[in-house]
């Protein structure tokens, strides 16, 4: 069995994750989070909001998971949001295209190749339909937009679509969003929640799905002004694999600190390379093995249209990597696209220390000039002189002044325009802010936890399977067991567990089976802490404490055991120090 193979079987025996609605057979990229798996999920996202929200001093919002089209027009998602897809002539099936050609050649990004070149590379390389193995040279590769589609309301008129990343619900806020920030710069808003897209092949249970949780942070800043707090991660160590370095024959993985990278201008944005930084210690903390983990650039072809740099944070699972975090500096791009199309303002009205006195141009044309002489395109010959003035002021210097509208020139009279230099006393600019990016796959990151936790020992000569879960991710933080149901032992186990959960602990209560079938059970599920009721808790008032790991017990009195519990979760304390 391969690795992702063993954890979907572990997955669904013991309640992490299963396919949804199988009763009706089932539809491929929809997955149920079973007990275990909530929990987790839920650890990870209160684990990701006290790092991103909290100890940043950003703010969270909860948007919704529909919304109309147009927001998706000016976010360029109608137009562009596609995957390249190809049909077998043979059977129906259809496939992702460029993945079939990273999976058939050594080529490890067909993302970024034209269709017409996944095509070739599809015949040259005599690539099958993995459904029925028939030739797929010759099939077109076409385009194929990932949104779900639904109509609002009765009727076909409200076109609306879920979701594909939940940041649009932030960047069509955001002038509400920048008024309750009193329109300070710098500024973080952050949202957990769920996205949608109809990927042509899901794959890999929680790696490629249909439906999905992202946990995004949009980091509005100054671009003149703002920094990020570079010496907080200065030296976190980075696992980077350049983009030069994935072009070149012996390039490899490079281990550079925050300020090393920095530095060299492996990482171009310094707000990238912080949020690496806050990245690699958050990745830790949850769990993620450091030697199964990287931060890959993405190549040139490969990055969207908007974004100056971007990297992936991924992690390796059955010898793939795969992309956990996107972290993008994405510009002015969506709110220059929102303002646009809205028509609204998103911008922030940057105020100056102390009021400035500029020099500016203005112009006041003469209409009954303009009117006779351009007709219908006077109002717009008007327009351009003005922001003619404003950009290039010389251009009036001579007798005549020369604009162009929708690329026909037109020439106007120096003294028909009114044009004139005046001094004015400004407090302040509109400016567009910038945002930085990082947006984490909740999914995929519980699959490479899980993954990277699989461990396997033998204990009193048999096999074990156990997770070593960070305590503070764990589904479940104690297991109480009474020895056997009888003479007192249940209830006082009851009571211990009534009083741990009473002290906020995670508790699971098991009185069924051998106890060594109940440390198992707890083990697969990655519980840290077992605690057992024997005969002689009944007489000294002591448990007995078994760690996950080393399966290694101690006695400890009941009085104060929830605190000692809290203590070894936290890490604060460690089962030797007992
Ligand atoms: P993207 O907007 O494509 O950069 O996606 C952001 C993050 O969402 C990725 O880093 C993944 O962790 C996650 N993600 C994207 N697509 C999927 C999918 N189909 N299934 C599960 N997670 C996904």
């Amino acid at each position: 069995m391969s690795e992702g193979e063993r954890l979907t079987e572990l997955a669904k025996r013991r309640g992490f994750y299963f396919p949804s609605s199988s009763a009706y057979g089932g539809a491929a990229g929809f997955w149920t989070y079973g007990p275990q798996g909530a929990a987790l999920k839920s650890n990870i996202e209160d684990a990701w909001r006290d790092r991103y929200v909290v100890k940043e001093g950003h703010q969270e919002i909860s948007a919704p998971d529909v919304m109309p089209e147009p927001v998706f027009e000016a976010s360029g998602h109608l137009d562009g949001f596609d995957d390249m897809i190809v049909e077998c002539g043979e059977c129906g099936a259809t496939h992702r295209a460029d993945h079939l050609v990273e999976d058939n050649t050594d080529i490890e990004e067909a993302e970024s190749l034209p269709n017409e070149e996944v095509m070739d590379l599809i015949a040259e390389h005599g690539i099958e339909c993995p459904s029925c193995h028939t030739s797929l040279a010759d099939q077109p590769v076409d385009n194929f937009n990932l949104m779900f589609e639904t109509n609002i309301g009765p009727g076909s008129s409200s076109p609306g679509y879920l979701r594909p990343e939940t940041a649009q619900g932030i960047f069509v806020e955001f002038p509400q969003l920048s008024e309750y920030a009193r329109n300070q710069l710098p500024f973080g808003v952050a949202q957990i929640g769920k996205a949608y897209r109809n990927e042509i092949s899901p794959r890999k249970s929680l790696v490629r799905v249909r439906e999905f949780t992202q946990a995004e942070l949009e980091h509005f800043i100054d671009p003149e002004e703002d920094e990020p707090p570079l010496a907080e991660v200065a030296d976190v160590t980075l696992p980077l694999y350049s983009a030069a370095a994935q072009q070149s024959e012996d390039g490899g993985q490079r281990e550079l600190t925050v300020r090393e990278a920095v530095d060299e201008g492996v990482v171009e944005s310094e707000w990238v390379a912080y949020y690496l930084g806050v990245s690699k210690e958050w990745y830790e903390r949850i769990g993620v093995d450091m030697d199964r983990f990287r931060y890959r650039q993405h190549l040139a072809g490969e990055r969207a249209h908007y974004a100056s740099d971007c990297w992936d944070a991924e992690s390796e699972v059955d010898g793939d990597w795969i992309e956990i975090t996107g972290f993008a500096y994405r510009g002015d791009y969506d709110l220059s696209k929102h303002a646009e199309h809205s028509g609204e303002d998103y911008t922030v009205f940057k105020q100056y220390d102390e009021p400035i006195t500029v020099e500016r141009a203005t112009v006041d044309p003469d209409m009954s000039y303009l009117g006779p002489e351009f007709g219908g395109d006077a109002g717009a010959v008007a327009d351009g002189l003005e922001a003619l003035a404003e950009r290039n002021p010389d251009a009036f210097d001579g007798d005549e002044v020369t604009v162009e509208v929708d690329g026909e020139s037109h020439t106007v009279p120096v003294e028909e325009t009114n044009f004139s230099v005046n001094e004015v006393t400004e407090n302040g600019e509109h400016i567009r802010p910038h945002v930085i990016e990082p947006s984490f796959g909740v999914g995929r990151i519980i699959y490479t936890v899980l993954a990277h936790a699989y461990e396997t020992d033998e204990v009193d000569g048999e096999e074990r399977t156990y997770l070593d879960l960070p305590p503070e991710q764990a589904p479940t933080t104690v297991g109480v067991f009474p020895l056997m149901d009888k003479d007192g032992m249940a209830d006082l186990a009851t009571d211990i567990a009534d009083d741990l959960r009473a002290a906020g602990l995670s508790v699971t209560y098991d009185d069924s089976g051998a106890i060594g079938r109940r440390y198992r059970r707890q083990d697969e599920v990655g519980t840290p802490y077992c605690v057992t009721v024997d005969y002689e808790s009944l007489e000294d008032d002591e448990v007995t404490v078994r760690e996950r790991d080393t399966t290694e017990q101690k006695r400890l009195p009941i009085d104060g055991l929830a605190d000692r519990l809290e203590q070894l979760a936290s890490g604060d304390l460690t089962f030797g120090d007992l």
